[in-house]
């Protein structure tokens, strides 16, 4: 295989999540801060006269349709009408099922690619509406970067705030975890959140200049560690080697730990690491690092 592109699919942490309620669609209503990391998936495009063929090497993913990087191409293909074909290699190393949004960034980023490489021209405002379609998180990783994602996370507002010096060690607890089936267990008794929003003081420290890591909160933390006691062995872990804040990401069972020194961010990742914890230490992915990170020449 002699790629046309070569490209990196971030993950994403939620750095803190409350859920407001229940939509009349059923579907939850959100409020989020996305940002991407440089844990990331690779993936290998070739073009191809008519068909679409995807190889990938995670025993944890669907190869077939039911693969959101074929199913992203497919889309394309339907709504644009493109006969062309492609071969797809992936190799996943955002661990699936963990609330880092591995399979929505490899979706994204599907997109981006086929739409150059087709010459398909619906840019990223054309896109958009395609993304949506093929999961909420799919059009934050049209853009990436620091974001607030509100509706189900796909109404997205980029904010403006340097995290450039914060490490992330991420421990990742070996189960995969169903996002609706969290979002079913989540009990809106246990939070109070719709009211009094701690990310929304999250927002006025940043502005300020300086970052509260200690408002952020994951509402789905409780419903996760329930289902995963990993959540809360990892959550102990990290504590105990002096994170300066540990949250759960997305509907989990991954937490990461803020940490503001590198070293000891490094010295943290070692021992957890060395303690049979599935372990990252990870940086943050700047909007305007994104696209160069993903690897478009633009
Ligand atoms: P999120 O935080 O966005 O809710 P997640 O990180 O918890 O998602 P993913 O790793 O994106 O979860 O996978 C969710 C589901 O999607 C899994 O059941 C997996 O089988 C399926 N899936 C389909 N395609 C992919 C892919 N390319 N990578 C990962 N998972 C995929």
């Amino acid at each position: 295989m002699s790629p046309a592109a070569l490209l990196r699919c971030p993950a994403k942490l939620n750095l803190g999540l409350e859920v407001v309620g229940v939509m009349p669609d059923g579907y939850h209503e959100i409020r989020t801060l996305f940002q991407t990391i440089d844990l990331a998936d690779d993936l290998a495009i070739e073009l191809h006269d008519s068909e679409l063929l995807l190889e990938t090497d995670g025993s944890d993913v669907p190869s077939g349709h039911d693969n959101l990087v074929v199913r992203a191409a497919s889309l394309l293909r339907e709504t644009t009408g493109v006969e062309q074909g492609a071969r797809i290699r992936l190799s996943k190393l955002v661990p699936v099922g963990a609330g880092l949004g591995g399979g929505s960034s490899d979706a994204a980023v599907t997109l981006m690619a086929l739409d150059r490489l087709w010459e398909t021209g619906l840019g990223l405002r054309g896109l958009s509406s395609l993304a949506v379609q093929l999961g909420a998180d799919v059009p934050y990783f049209l853009h990436g970067g620091l974001c607030l994602g509100l509706g189900r996370g796909e109404k997205l507002f980029p904010v403006q705030s340097d995290l450039s010096k914060t490490v992330f060690v991420l421990v990742c607890p070996r189960q995969i975890l169903s996002t609706s089936q969290i979002y079913s267990d989540w009990d809106a008794r246990l939070t109070s959140s719709a009211k009094d929003s701690r990310l929304r003081r999250f927002f006025a420290s940043a502005l300020a200049g300086q970052v509260e890591w200690g408002h952020l909160h994951n509402d789905l933390e409780g419903p996760a560690a329930q289902r995963a006691e990993g959540v809360l062995a990892a959550r102990s872990a990290l504590c105990e080697s002096g994170a300066h804040a540990v949250l759960m990401s997305g509907s989990g069972p991954a937490v990461f730990g803020v940490f503001l020194e590198p070293q000891q961010a490094k010295d943290a990742e070692r021992n957890l690491s060395a303690a049979g914890h599935r372990t990252y230490l990870c940086r943050a992915i700047s909007r305007a690092e994104y696209v160069e990170f993903i690897g478009f020449q633009d």
